[in-house]
């Protein structure tokens, strides 16, 4: 089954270029265009890999970043932030609200796939949970 992405944008070129390029690989995509809808998209779809604008309408993708990490469901989550401002401090103020990875906008879409198989392969290694190792 192909991994379902949630896809957080306000800007629809933006949005539109992330979709186009995220579709090509085969992942099944969700959307929302403010902090609010990317709260109760995440809630009620809970996707395997968040992709996170910081700039968003209602709620800023920190905040939202916050949040989710609060729940258990979202403690072990990929969330990858995505932002237009290279300010000195902003990747460590990304790190502190939990995400995972940050790329720079305009998004580099030969990137942005390697990333995100990276990170749900990385997570499926550690996700051990129903297969025990036996030995001997
Ligand atoms: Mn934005």
């Amino acid at each position: 089954m192909s991994a379902r992405i949630l896809v957080v944008e306000d800007n629809p070129m933006n949005m539109k270029v992330v979709l186009m390029t995220l579709k090509r690989h085969g992942y099944t995509l969700l959307e929302a265009v403010d902090g609010k809808e990317a709260l109760e998209v995440a809630i009620s779809e809970r996707p395997d890999l968040i992709l996170m604008d910081i700039q968003l309408p209602k709620m800023d993708g920190l905040e939202v970043t916050r949040r989710l990490r609060q729940m258990p469901e979202f403690e072990q989550t990929p969330i990858i932030a995505l932002s237009a401002y290279a300010m000195k401090g902003d990747r460590e103020r990304g790190m502190e609200a939990g995400f995972d990875d940050y790329l720079s906008k305009p998004v580099n879409t030969r990137e942005l796939p390697k990333v995100i198989e990276d990170m749900l392969s990385k997570r499926r290694g550690t996700d051990s949970g129903t297969e025990e190792e036996h030995h001997g």
